[in-house]
């Protein structure tokens, strides 16, 4: 498959990731997602039912190609997901779990739609609602949708390739030694109050 550009807004932090059978397009209505979207200000990445796109994927088949000094590595608890994001324009990229032996990505269509074709052409239909439970009106499931519980189900699918040989193969940390490759910004409690406040609130 042809690689899928990736870019942030602004254009400085660009790369790819390339579609395979361990890409899918997810969207996720938990709350700890809209908060992070909307510390960041957020404007046009969660929908109506406060549900945000992603493009569950490994690490393996992401790759920076410019600006990577310019990422940034946010989370909204000293113990949450790593939350990354290109710092140069505010653009948010991915989501990762905090040890890169979990090799998992999340990546937000809002670093995916600049300069790129259609996400349905490069990974195909929407795969799974996850966290609808915290979704902030009724989401309608589809034949195509189908609708599970919490989104660790999805984590524990792609955790197939945990210990496999490809974990090391991730340009968001440093293998050896398990930590990202930029330092992690903890919100302040106030932070994170506005953030959840934020969260809660309808529009997009
Ligand atoms: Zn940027
Ligand atoms: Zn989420």
């Amino acid at each position: 498959m042809h690689p899928h550009p990736l870019r942030c807004r602004c254009g400085q932090l660009r790369g790819s990731v390339t579609p395979s059978r361990a890409t899918q397009r997810i969207v996720c209505y938990c709350r700890d997602c809209r908060a992070f979207a909307r510390h960041l200000g957020g404007d046009g990445i969660v929908d109506a039912q406060g549900g945000i796109e992603i493009v569950a994927s490994r690490p393996s088949l992401l790759r920076f190609d410019a600006g990577l000094e310019s990422l940034a590595c946010l989370s909204l608890s000293p113990r949450g997901l790593l939350r990354w994001v290109a710092g140069c324009c505010g653009t948010p990229i991915g989501n990762t779990p905090r040890s890169p032996k979990f090799a998992y990505v999340g990546l937000l269509h809002s670093c995916l739609e600049h300069d790129a074709p259609p996400l349905p052409q490069s990974f195909g239909p929407l795969r799974m609602a996850v966290n609808t439970g915290s979704a902030l009106a009724p989401v309608r499931k589809t034949a195509a949708l189908a609708a599970a519980s919490s989104g660790f189900s999805l984590v524990t699918t792609l955790l197939g390739a945990r210990l496999g040989g490809g974990w090391r193969d991730n340009p968001l940390f440093d293998v050896d030694t398990g930590t990202p490759v930029c330092p992690v910004q903890v919100l302040t409690a106030q932070e994170r109050a506005q953030a959840y406040a934020a969260a809660d609130r309808a529009g997009n």
